[in-house]
This record gives structure tokens, sequence and C-alpha cells, in this order.
């Protein structure tokens, strides 16, 4: 395999895709000479059935809003590969989506499942319908316009989303109940879901504490803890809120939060109160963070800024979306003495940025590794649906972090360079990669 070769074929196939090829090209370059010493592979093309997804399903939602008008959005399901589990990854409901940026989801997810040790393959769904001023009531009519098109495709042992930006517990409850209705079961469907419905302990914090169980694993290697170090945080969503809640349970400062108006600053740290009070406006309040020194004035908010270049941290965890930190934000970081960034979101690292911290010879952890105790723990919560039991928080919190401890490991195993550097990208990559390439063998051509 030549990774010029294949990935200019993708792009002359599938032009004005960006994310999608940065995707492919991070994965590609990493796993070319492991792809290169089984010939086998090469033979049965691989790499093309890898990278291209299995199936997209794509449809219109019409809907009605509560003045009466009737709307449409785009919705998607891509389902990428099913070669070690049913298909499973979040959905999405932002502006910005398009299939692009759902089939870089859903080609890093196959990995990221892998990578899990959990029987899960990788899909990503969504719409560019934006919840953000919508009413309870029509964010419950577009979730039921969504499933009714998309119920037929979905199904405990065929694919099971979950949550993503824009998408959390209330809409996987509007999805989960419409689904039932189609279908008239009652089935692990989606994961996510209330406490009430077969929910699982811990899920909404499982990717922000799993990305901290992450970092302290990686910090363990150079000896060091959390305890007393600057964290700088974007975002302020599922991933971010649970991101510092548990850095500050273990002794870290968090500097920084952010949404998509602004960044909130904090030299000093967060102090509880300020911390839950950013929490519930967040979550419960859906305000935004431009409202918060009206309650803490001695706290910064710089309109339109990411919070890369405005605070000094040990610590950079991007919680927020993809492509949120460019290589002048990785030299900010690195120039302030930032050692080691863990990333809750996906793809949040441009290139660029990446190829700064490599070379920096720094900690740096991707999402598909750092934030992958979100979909363990979605995997986590379809055994107990399967079992029709339900684990304790203290059962389900201790199979994360020694799930976390073992892609830690994994990505050691295969990350480790003759100098003793860890390439956790490298690591990853094909970790993730050989599990699902040795199944499709196994599998023949389909
Ligand atoms: P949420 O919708 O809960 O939060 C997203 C946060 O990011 C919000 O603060 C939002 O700001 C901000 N944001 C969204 N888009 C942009 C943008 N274009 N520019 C700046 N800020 C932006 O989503 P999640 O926390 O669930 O997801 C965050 C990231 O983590 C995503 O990359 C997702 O794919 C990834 N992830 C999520 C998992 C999960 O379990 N939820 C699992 C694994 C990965 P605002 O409030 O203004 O909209």
């Amino acid at each position: 395999m030549k990774t010029t070769e294949v990935l200019a074929d993708l792009k002359r196939r599938f032009p004005n895709e960006p994310e999608y090829h940065q995707a492919v090209e991070e994965v590609l370059s990493s796993i070319e000479e492991v792809y290169n010493e089984h010939p086998e592979f090469e033979r049965y093309n691989l790499i093309e059935r890898l990278c291209v997804p299995d199936r997209i399903i794509s449809f219109r939602v019409s809907w009605v809003d509560d003045s009466g008008k009737v709307r449409t959005n785009m919705g998607y399901r891509v389902q990428h590969n099913n070669a070690i589990g049913p298909y499973k990854g979040g959905i999405r409901f932002h502006a910005s989506v398009n299939l692009s940026i759902l089939k870089f989801l859903a080609f890093e997810q196959t990995f990221k499942n892998s990578l899990t040790t959990l029987a899960m393959g990788g899909a990503k769904g969504g719409s560019d319908f934006s919840p953000r001023g919508k009413s309870d009531m029509e964010i419950m009519r577009f979730c039921q316009a969504f499933i009714a098109e998309l119920w037929r495709n979905l199904g405990a042992d065929t694919d099971v989303p979950a949550g993503d930006i824009g998408v959390g517990g209330r809409e996987v409850g509007y999805m989960f109940g419409y689904f039932k209705k189609m279908t008239r079961e009652f089935t692990g469907s989606f994961t996510g879901k209330g406490l009430s419905f077969g929910g699982s302990l811990i899920r909404p914090e499982a990717t922000g504490y799993g990305n901290c169980y992450f970092l302290q694993n990686m910090l363990a290697t150079k000896g060091l803890d959390i305890k007393g170090k600057r964290v700088a945080i974007s975002g302020s969503g599922n991933v971010a809120t649970y991101t510092a809640k548990k850095i500050m349970e273990l002794g870290g400062k968090v500097v920084s939060m952010s949404d998509s108006g602004g960044s909130i600053i904090a030299p000093d740290g967060l102090t509880q109160e300020q911390f839950d009070y950013i929490f519930e406006l967040k979550t419960y309040m859906r305000g935004r963070l431009y409202e918060v020194p009206d309650r803490f004035p001695e706290l910064e908010y710089h309109e339109g800024e990411r919070p890369w270049q405005l605070v000094k941290c040990d610590i950079a965890m991007p919680s927020a979306t993809q492509n949120e930190l460019d290589g002048v934000d990785a030299d900010a970081l690195l120039a302030n003495g930032c050692f080691a960034v863990s990333e809750g979101a996906n793809m949040p690292s441009t290139p660029s940025a990446v190829h700064k911290f490599i070379d920096a010879k720094i900690l740096y952890a991707p999402g598909k590794a750092a934030n992958a105790g979100g979909v363990a723990t979605s995997g986590l919560e379809m055994a107990q649906n399967s079992e029709r039991l339900n684990w304790s928080a203290e059962e389900v919190d201790h199979r994360l972090s020694e799930i976390m401890k073992n892609i830690h490991a994994a990505c050691v195993k295969y990350g480790k360079q003759d100098d003793g550097y860890v390439n956790y990208v490298r690591g990853a990559n094909i970790a993730g990669f050989m599990k699902v390439a040795e199944a499709m063998m196994a599998q023949g051509i389909l």
C-alpha cells in the first residue's frame, strides 16, 4: 500500500470531504508499515474496504415548529464497519453537520471501538438540525421525525446509536421512545438512556472521567500525577464538564472552559462554587458562558476566543469539537510549558498541531484513545441491557478505569519508539486496526 495513492484515489472519488480525508490520512500514515508486513491484506484490498463505509443512509427530516411552520433538515447514518460487532456510534445535531464530518467520525469510531476490546463496530449519524433555541416540543417532534426515517436500520444487534454534540439524555430519550413505538420492542437499541429505562450509571460522566483516567496513566509513565497541575479545558458540554469535575476531584486546577461564543479564564483555577454554577448553567439552564462574569466578576470572559493562547497550563484537554486547536495554538501551549495534551473531543487538534506535539515529544493522546471511555461505557450499558441487570456506579466506574488502563497499555505496546518515546497516535491506530483487519480477513470479501 502506498498511503499517498490510496488517499489521492479517495480524494478523487469523494471530493469536498476535508475532515474525512484528514482522518483517513492520519490513520493510513501510521499503519502503513504494519499493513505492508501482511501481503494478504493487499490481496484482499483491505485498505479500501476499511476506508469506505459499508453503507450511508441519508434522508430528509420534515417537522413542524411551534409557530406551525413546516421545516426540513437532512438526516444521515454512516454505518462504517461491523466486522467486530454491531454498528455503534453517536448521533450529532449541529448546524455544521455534513457527510464529510460524519464519515470522519464513523471512520474514527471503528478504530476507537476496536481499542475498547468490546464487540462494537463503528458508525455515526446526525443532522444539520440545531437544537439551540428550540423548545422541548420542537426537539421532541424533530427526534421523532428523525427516527421515523431511520428506525429500520437500527436495533440492539444491528446498529446502536448514542449521544454526541447536541444530543444528550433528553434527545436519546425521545429517539428511544419513538424507536420502541415503531418496533414494539423494548431492547437495548440506544445507549445514554435515562436510568429508569435501561441507562447505565456513570454513562454521562464516562467520556470525561475516562479521559482523566487515560491522562493519569500517561502521567504515571513520567512519575507524575494530576494534583496541582493547571489544566486548560475547552467546551462546556457533556465531555468538558465531567472532565473538569474529575480533574478538580483529583486535585488539578481547571484554568479554562469555553463554548462556541468564547472562553472563561480562571488563572488560579475554578473554585468549586464557580464550577458548580457553570455546570448548572450549561447542563440544566441551557445558558451561555458570557453570563458567568455577571455572577463571578473575577472570572475573565474572552468573546470569540479559544483558551489555548489565553492562559498558561501544564495540561490541555480539548473537549469541544474537531479542529479547534491549530498549529499556532500548539506553539503557544508548548511555549507556555504545556507537557501533556489529552483529547476529549474527536480530532480537535489539526494535523499541524499534532505534528508539533509529537515533534516536541510531549505526552499527546489522540481522541480515539483518550475519549474511548464514553463508547466503552455504552458497551457496558449494552451488556447490562442484555442481562437485564443494573450494575452499581462503583462497578461501572471500576470497569471504565480498567478499560482506560488497557487502552493505554495497547497504545504503549504498539507506539513505543526505540528512544522510549510513546507515539500514542501510532499506538492507537495500529492497535485499533489490527483487530478489525483480522476479523475482516476471516470473514471473506464482503
Ligand atoms: P455537547 O453538545 O454536550 O458539548 C459541545 C461543547 O462544545 C459545547 O460547549 C459547545 O458550545 C462546544 N462547541 C460545539 N461546537 C463548537 C464549535 N464549532 N466551536 C466551539 N465550540 C463548539 O457535546 P459533547 O460534550 O458530547 O461532545 C464534545 C466532543 O466530544 C465532540 O467532539 C464529540 O464528538 C466528542 N465525544 C463525545 C462523546 C460523548 O460521550 N458525548 C464520546 C466521545 C467523544 P455551545 O454550548 O456554544 O454549543
